[in-house]
């Protein structure tokens, strides 16, 4: 039988938290909670859940810094905000700060049920890689050993977070062939629905940060203007 999937709710809003529990649990998750950030924080460090419901405004500490600071910590795990504003400002800067998605409120407990099992699912199929593992794949300095997850640039290791790890691994597997931001979002993240494209811009841009010589003037992810991304062939 397939081991239980742990997702920690971080959240402040009691109501909010028992809906999004219980609604976990009807699709066969384990839950944890957590009503402030500080707290939030802890439990993601010595739990390590397989994915965080992340609400933006909490007591103590927010979730942008909590993002930050797991993301620093090399956590990887798959992490949504919840964010009760609309300002595209703050959806950026959730991106930024190392979140794979976000979802504003009030949102559809369907379309969260869908995303939290697309990322989860996610996880799952790359950890049953881990069978076959020793194949490393490798191009213009890049190598990714996909049983451990391990990527490094030109001999030096490199932390990515859960997206960026799926994402590169995409486009290398794949080199030389463009991809347009929905061809992306619909096999990277699994949304089989128009999702926000600029999730893909946000990804595209942080690992750009983390694997380009200069990230202003890629060699590796290039983008072909108008149409969407590829790897260098
Ligand atoms: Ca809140």
């Amino acid at each position: 039988m397939e081991e239980k999937k742990t997702v920690l709710i971080v959240e402040d809003e009691r109501a909010i938290v028992e809906i999004l529990k219980f609604n976990l649990m009807r699709e066969g998750y384990n839950t944890l909670e957590a009503l402030d950030g500080e707290a939030g924080l802890n439990l993601a460090q010595t739990a390590d859940p397989d994915l965080i419901l992340l609400d933006v405004m909490l007591p103590k500490m927010n979730g942008f810094e909590i993002c930050s600071r797991l993301r620093e910590g090399g956590f990887a795990m798959p992490i949504i905000m919840l964010t009760a504003r609309e300002e595209e400002a703050d959806k950026v800067f959730g991106l930024e700060s190392g979140a794979d998605d976000y979802m504003t409120k009030p949102f559809s407990m369907r379309e969260l049920m869908a995303r939290v099992k697309a990322n989860i699912r996610r996880r799952s199929f790359d950890l049953g890689a881990r069978a076959s593992a020793g194949v490393l794949v490798e191009a213009c300095g890049i190598v990714i050993d996909p049983a451990t997850f391990s990527v490094s640039k030109d001999g030096e290791s490199v932390d990515l977070t859960q997206k960026e790890y799926d994402l590169l691994l995409y486009l290398i597997k794949e080199r030389g062939k463009v991809f347009t931001r929905e061809d992306l979002m619909q096999k990277v993240w699994n949304y089989d629905y128009f999702g926000d494209m600029r999730t893909v811009d946000v990804t595209v841009r942080r690992l750009r940060e983390k694997i380009e010589a200069d990230p202003g003037k890629p060699e590796r992810i290039m983008t072909k203007r108008g149409v969407g991304y590829y790897f260098a062939p």
